[in-house]
């Protein structure tokens, strides 16, 4: 028997689940922890066997399915009985803590606890005390902290704009985290994609009035990543009668979108208007220097410490991306305890060396792509755009669109509108660049300089 870990992927699933379910119906039924997994079983233990037959005949399916589709593989759940610990030491540090008030909002014998429980769909890391402000954000965080402190009747909605990693969801749960330590007020915290799967089963299982109800009838709902809303026609007819409801009825409404309104596409004009309403913000990378006081902060919340030399020599190289920066701390911190060695100037160059060298991490856009292969084939940036088909022309645009699949992270379609065209053209035009790699050995060498001077100028922007 082949004991597995599973571990991650249950946390992953319990995560997933906290987003689809209420906030007292997670706390309610969740209070399932992991204890171990062999041969795709996974053990999990309940506090009682009346939970344990509640939990099974309401989630036992369900909880599977999202660990199959985690998974890929056919995982069942086993229920074991472990009574919960009543914490005694409360503060005795934040974990304890945590848990302490997750136990007592299902048994409810805890009366001592003044602290109110988390947000079940919020990150508690993601306040507003922990957002680092920088010429970047600082519009935005101000514009967010007064929403927070009197939602609904000064900007309605907000909108916060920005690339990825940028620190538009920390904004968003931080306006939702405030206002819930605050007030009594029905916050709903749901990402475009959740809120269009959950729409669409609730239209498939007749219960639209239930969905209808619960979006409508909420004081403050943030709406993460609205950009995946493009071409979801229907849901975005549900969130436009969701949106008037709640802003006839003075609600806090708040989106994320990872562009401006203008540039999305696919969007009906009566929710593009609705989106402009209200205030537009946009959160810009940061500059050096906030990119090294953002690395400090976070490692304050972690308690550690690390050289000043490394956090510069990050902080330099990670330029466009918050959520890649703390991602090449957490490799060098993760290298560091496994050696138990300190971490030193050598040491980060050695281990980062590829992550500084990625091409993503300059957030580079298709049409900067476009701008250069234009200058270089001598064309204009509207010809790589527009019908023409001369011979030179089809060679800079296959170009451009390869070199948007390698560099960038829009996906097929979204590079196809860049081009005014769909994605099987991008396809098309990514097997004659292989093609003709394969036949012409100047291509390759014509590419590598291409990526360079992209990359030049993405770093200039
Ligand atoms: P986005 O939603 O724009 O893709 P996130 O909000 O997920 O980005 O941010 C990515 C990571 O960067 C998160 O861990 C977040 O805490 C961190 N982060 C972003 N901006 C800041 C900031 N100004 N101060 C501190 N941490 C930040
Ligand atoms: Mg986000």
């Amino acid at each position: 028997m082949a004991e597995q870990d599973y571990e991650v992927f249950w946390q992953e699933a319990l995560s997933l689940i906290r987003g689809e379910k209420d906030e007292p119906e997670f706390a309610m039924w969740f209070d399932i922890e992991y204890l171990r997994a062999v041969d795709d079983v996974i053990t999990v233990t309940v506090p009682s066997a009346f939970y344990r037959d509640q939990v099974k005949q309401r989630y036992q399916n369900y909880i599977e399915t999202k660990i199959r589709d985690l998974t890929g593989k056919n995982v069942s759940l086993l229920f074991e009985i472990k009574p919960r610990e009543r914490a005694r030491n409360i503060n005795k540090d934040e974990k304890v803590n945590e848990k302490t008030i997750k136990t007592s909002s299902i048994t409810n014998q805890i009366a001592i606890i003044k602290e109110k429980a988390p947000h079940s769909q919020l990150n508690r890391d993601y306040t507003f005390d922990k957002y680092v402000i920088g010429d970047n954000n600082s519009f935005a965080a101000n514009a967010a902290k007064a929403i927070a402190l009197n939602p609904g009747n000064t900007y309605n909605p907000l909108l916060i704009y920005g690339g990825v990693g940028l620190g538009k969801t920390h904004l968003m749960q931080s306006i939702g985290n405030l206002i819930h330590d605050k007030s009594e007020s029905k916050i709903i915290y749901i990402t475009a994609e959740n809120f269009t799967n959950e729409f669409i089963r609730e239209v498939k299982e007749d219960r639209m009035s239930a969905f209808k109800n619960k979006y409508r009838h909420t004081d403050v709902l943030l709406i993460d990543d609205i950009h995946f809303l493009q071409g979801k026609t229907q849901t975005q007819e549900e969130l436009f009668y969701t949106f008037d409801a709640l802003y006839d009825a003075k609600k806090q409404i708040v989106f994320t979108c990872d562009r401006p309104v203008s540039e999305l596409k696919q969007i009906t004009d009566r929710l593009r208007t609705r989106f402009e309403r209200g205030l537009n913000v946009d959160l810009q990378p940061p500059k050096y220097e906030t990119r090294c006081a953002i690395l400090k902060k976070k490692m304050e919340e972690r308690h550690i410490t690390i050289p000043d030399e490394v956090i510069n020599l990050v902080s330099k190289n990670i330029s466009t991306n918050i959520r890649d920066l703390e991602a090449a701390l957490t490799k060098l911190i993760a290298y560091a305890e496994l050696l138990g060695k300190p971490i030193t100037l050598d040491i980060a160059q050695q281990q980062l060396k590829d992550v500084f060298s990625s091409p993503k991490q300059f957030n580079i856009s298709t049409e900067t792509i476009m701008r250069v292969i234009a200058e270089y084939f001598n064309l204009s940036y509207s010809d790589l755009k527009g019908p023409k088909r001369g011979q030179s022309i089809v060679l800079a645009r296959q170009l451009a669109m390869y070199i948007a699949r390698e560099i960038t992270e829009d996906t097929l379609t979204e590079i196809g509108q860049t081009f005014n065209r769909d994605y099987s053209t991008v396809i098309h035009a990514i097997s004659r660049i292989d093609e003709r790699i394969r036949t012409d050995s100047t291509m390759e060498p014509t590419i590598e300089t291409l990526k360079r001077t992209i990359r030049e100028a993405g770093s200039k922007l």
